[in-house]
């Protein structure tokens, strides 16, 4: 597996409890809901944005997310994201990966733009449908992290119309499943065609709704007996994906979406034919083009050239919503000797509606670490969670929940007492005790 791929898993993991912004009609925040606990005032302001959005009244294309580090500020993006639409893409990168990518920096940031472009395709594929009736993860050792695992394989047994079938999947599979939080009892869908899934998570619920209506699928035997369904078929893809498709031609649609996917250029030319393929099949009423959210954390760390190519990009007619976040003041803006607030040109900060956040109180805290706990299915005594609240306190909320997985370890997977906390803090410095420690030691090298 691709490193890139792994580190989206890791980011969009940890923020797997979050369902949406968690409001009411009227758009006010409810205190705990869609998996949010507190931050009322940001969560009710992102919910304003949200409805401009989707009236079409959101000129500016951006926001800024201003906020203590582990204030939510990564959280509110995707529910953003989430309360636009379920397909909606959402591209996280932070601002200093702009400097390490393989390729040049607007090439990547063409990519990441394009990548935040979704395209929503209908197309008649064949399909098995079928209900998930057991589900089983095998997990392996993270490469470089000790503390975590991640999924390796699955394996699934559907129940499809009239027979059962024993499916084994793969990484890029598994890892889907579980983000897409897929249980037993699910209803999921696996394209035919490719031999490999290409759409999965029709909920419980979804289908309910749908009321299982099949009568204008047609249903035809194949040799093996499997039953496939022929049914117009709607995914989405990313003008980014298309791109790829089209500049590595003979590919087909599942190893595009869950093979190797590193950066390399990728030219004009091939931009301009997809976007002219894009055009027909929106025109001929196949395809719809959907805006999503590109999240850019630490945009302390982009430059003037990056703030001015943006700010070109959201000015297009087709532009992703830009959500910028920071956690600095004031300044320097990188490529410039001007000081200005969170190191932004004037000229955009100008342009930009700003949602700030604010450090949790013990209370959310706790909700929060909790909600994380019961996610990763870690069982934690309320006089360790105590604790661990009053190191989220102290330090971040981030800290508070990175302690729990090696907790969780040296609790060997039973119950997390405040011992263990009290062992993982001393072993896992946060960033303040270990500058700390290192200043310290500079001090004692001069002499
Ligand atoms: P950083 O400044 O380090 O980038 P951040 O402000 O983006 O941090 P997050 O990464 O969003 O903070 O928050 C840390 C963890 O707490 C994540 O797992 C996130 O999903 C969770 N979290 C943060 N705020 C909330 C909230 N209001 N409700 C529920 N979960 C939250």
């Amino acid at each position: 597996m691709e490193i890139s791929e792994m580190r989206e898993w890791e980011r969009i993991s940890a923020h797997s409890h979050i369902l949406g912004l968690g409001l009411d009609e009227n758009y006010r925040a409810l205190r705990k809901a869609d998996g949010m606990i507190g931050q009322i005032e940001a969560r009710e302001a992102a919910g304003i944005i949200v409805k401009m959005i989707k009236e079409g009244k959101f000129a500016g294309n951006a926001i800024l997310i201003a906020g203590p580090p582990g204030s939510g500020k990564t959280a509110l993006a995707i529910g953003i994201a989430k309360e636009l639409g379920e397909d909606v893409p959402f591209v996280h990168i932070a601002g200093s990966e702009i400097y390490s990518s393989e390729v040049k920096k607007t090439e990547f940031l063409t990519q990441t733009l394009r990548k935040a472009i979704g395209v929503r395709i209908h197309e008649m594929r064949n399909i098995y449908e079928g209900k998930v009736e057991s589900l089983s993860v095998e997990y392996m050792q993270h490469p470089y992290n000790p503390y975590q695992k991640i999924p390796a394989t699955a394996t699934i047994t559907l129940k499809t119309k009239n027979e059962k079938k024993k499916l084994k999947m793969d990484q890029s599979f598994a890892m889907q499943l579980l983000q897409q939080g897929i249980e037993e009892g699910d209803i999921i869908q696996i394209d035919a065609d490719s031999g490999r899934v290409v759409k999965i998570g029709i909920s419980k619920d979804a289908v309910e709704e749908k009321s299982y209506d099949l009568s204008s699928e047609k249903i035809m035997d194949i040799p093996d007996g499997s039953v496939l369904k022929e049914k117009e078929f709607v995914y989405t893809l990313t003008l980014n994906d298309l791109d790829m498709m089209q500049s590595r031609s003979g590919m087909d649609l599942a190893s595009l979406l869950f093979g190797a996917s590193e950066r390399k250029e990728i030219s004009e030319d091939v931009r301009r034919r997809v976007d002219e393929q894009v055009k027909r099949l929106v025109e001929d009423g196949r395809a719809e083009l959907i805006p999503g959210v590109l999240f850019i954390d630490e945009c302390s760390m982009l430059d003037i050239e990056t703030y001015a190519f943006l700010n070109k990009a959201m000015e297009q007619e087709l532009s992703p919503i830009i959500i910028f976040a920071t956690n600095r003041g004031i300044t320097t803006v990188r490529g410039t000797d001007i000081k200005s607030p969170f190191g932004m040109p004037l000229d955009l900060l100008d342009r930009l509606l700003v949602i700030t956040t604010k450090k949790y109180d013990a209370e959310d805290m706790k909700e929060i670490i909790m909600t994380r706990a019961k996610k990763e299915g870690i069982k934690i005594e309320k006089d360790a969670m105590e604790y661990l609240v009053e190191i989220g306190q102290k330090a971040s909320l981030r800290y508070a929940i990175q302690l729990l997985a090696p907790a969780w370890e040296l609790a060997n997977k039973e119950e997390i007492k405040r011992e263990h906390i009290e062992r993982v803090y001393k072993l896992f410095a946060d960033v303040k005790r270990s500058v700390n420690y290192l200043r310290k030691m500079e001090e004692e090298m001069i002499y």
